[in-house]
């Protein structure tokens, strides 16, 4: 039973951020086996007057031996409460080596509370790894459908292959996610969600689909994100998706607020009063809340008011160590206002970060501590600097690498000197697809290549894009480190063995109505030990 006098007192103190550490704390408690018969007896009472399972499952963040089981409780996913009363509801799970869940190995009760949304994050330890285990849960009289998840293999390990896809950016309104259908015959072992996950804007009219929620300015409160995370998560194919393998899902800016940096908002660029930006941190933890709770993410991702810790890494054996990074909790204001801008001295302060100390010094250690083959950064805005030139505006992304240069510059530089084994980096975030070979300065075409970047298209983010990108000759021979580009939506499938690399740039024809076509437009390669992309 849980004991919630025994919340220490220092949970307990007044004040909103203390309230969600309380919130918090009731979350960490519900992972934890049920001992009392009173809600035993309670669970035999529910009755769920629809299937509370409209979320479906989702699984996340394995190791070789753990991974997350979700689920969250919504009989009804257009209310922020996804129909459901205001009291804790045990939930048992299951996790069985067989597809029709003969052979269960392990099995547990959870609670779904109310203050986490009725989501259930359930941690399984003990499973062997590099292997197939399929799952499901029971709520009342309901039965979720059953999901596929698999371990990683063992840290040691030398696995041959490794197949796995990366997404970013499905905006609900502008397009359907029919990419994940093609995704869920790919017979992948893994999925990186690369950020934008939802978008905070208000319904608009005539468009693909419609936003829930306020049709003026966008969303902010719990309930907001909430209601508008299940929305996305209905979505039949993307809930699919989810039930096929286990997924690492990292945010971008839209899962709270487009181009936010730490607890600096787009709008208030200069000057930002101190209150502004407490009330800016208090819908922060709003939605990251709703982002926890709607993510197959470990406990010791819990928010704490406004604060998540979420970048974390992971080994798939030696073939490959994935760097799982956030660009937007620590980051400094863009310089020169955002937008693209010129390489100025603003650009160039050593003090701009879009990594923030804390995570930088982590991401070093680890780099260095790899024993990987490849060794590469999930990460969500581009690291190519690449110059633009539209006809009314030129420049670098400021809210990209290029507006935190020095950062950018010095790691790419201690990547070369401590000669990290094949640095790859995973890029989401813009809505097109570009390939880049990357230098410790982009500018300098006849310096050593350090890296290769893969940047994923949206899923449906900008509606049907274009295979043709105008002035695209230009822009390769201004940016001599860019191999391919174009605005198609779909995303990214690699295939990784100890000598090669391989990304197949899969696309929708057309997202705009139901069954577009997916195809591969373009395949690069990596040899390994030779930085830079190949068109294959
Ligand atoms: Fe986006
Ligand atoms: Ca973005």
């Amino acid at each position: 039973m849980l004991d919630l006098t025994k919340i220490p007192d220092a949970v307990r103190s007044e004040g909103s951020v203390s309230r969600r550490l309380v919130l918090a704390y009731g979350a960490a408690l519900a992972g934890l086996p049920l001992v009392s018969s009173r809600l035993t007896a309670a669970d035999r009472k529910i009755v769920f007057e629809s299937n509370p399972f409209t979320l479906g499952v989702a699984s996340g963040d394995p190791d070789a031996n753990s991974l997350v089981l979700w689920t969250k409780l919504a009989p009804d996913p257009t209310t922020a409460q996804g129909g459901m009363n205001p009291e804790m509801v045990p939930v048992s799970w299951e996790i069985a080596e067989d597809e029709s869940m003969n052979k269960v190995v392990f099995s547990g009760i959870a609670v779904a509370t109310p203050q986490l949304g009725h989501s259930v994050h359930v941690e399984v330890q003990g499973l062997k790894p590099a292997r197939w285990y399929w799952y499901r849960f029971r709520a009342g009289d309901a039965v979720s459908p059953i999901g596929r998840t698999r371990t990683l293999p063992e840290p040691n390990a030398e696995p041959d292959s490794l197949r796995f896809a990366f997404a970013s950016c499905q905006n609900y309104e502008q397009g359907l996610f029919t990419a994940y259908d093609q995704m869920a015959k790919d017979n992948l072992d893994l999925v990186f969600h690369l950020g934008d996950y939802i978008y905070e804007y208000p319904g608009k009219e005539n468009q693909v689909r419609k936003h829930s929620g306020p049709t003026e300015g966008k969303i902010k409160t719990l309930d907001d994100y909430r209601l508008r995370h299940m929305q996305y998560r209905s979505d039949e194919l993307l809930n699919a998706m989810h039930a096929q393998c286990p997924w690492f899902v990292t945010w971008d800016d839209h899962e709270f607020d487009n181009n936010y940096a730490n607890d600096i908002q787009e709008e208030q660029r200069g000057f930002k009063p101190r209150t502004e930006r407490v009330d800016f941190l208090v819908q922060r933890a709003a939605a990251y809340q709703a982002y926890y709770e709607m993510m197959p993410l470990r406990k010791q991702t819990l928010p704490e008011g406004p604060d998540m810790t979420i970048y974390r890494k992971a080994s798939f054996g030696r073939l490959a160590e994935f760097f799982v990074l956030d660009t937007r909790q620590y980051r400094t204001d863009q310089p020169n206002g955002d937008g693209l801008k010129p390489m100025s001295e603003e650009a160039w302060k050593p003090s701009n970060t879009l990594l923030g100390k804390q995570q930088r010094g982590w991401l070093d250690r680890s780099l260095l501590e790899s024993t990987a083959t490849w060794n590469v950064l999930a990460q969500q805005v581009m690291f190519a600097m690449v110059e633009i030139n539209l006809r009314d505006r030129s420049g670098f992304s400021m809210d990209q690498w290029p507006g935190a240069a020095f950062e950018r510059m010095a790691l790419m530089r201690f990547m070369a000197d401590r000669k990290v084994p094949n640095p790859v980096v995973l890029t989401g975030d813009i809505h097109a697809n570009w390939v880049n070979d990357l230098r410790v300065d982009d500018r300098q075409a006849d310096s050593p290549i350090v890296a290769t970047e893969f940047v994923g298209t949206s899923i449906s983010s900008g509606g049907n894009g274009t295979k043709e990108v105008k002035n695209l000759d230009q822009l390769k021979a201004a940016n001599p480190g860019v191999k391919f580009h174009n605005q198609e939506r779909g995303y990214v499938r690699c295939e990784v063995t100890a000598d090669r690399w391989t990304s197949d740039y899969v696309v929708v024809e057309d997202v705009k109505t139901a069954g577009g076509a997916a195809l591969t437009r373009a395949s690069f390669t990596v040899e390994s030990g030779r930085p830079g992309a190949q068109l294959s």
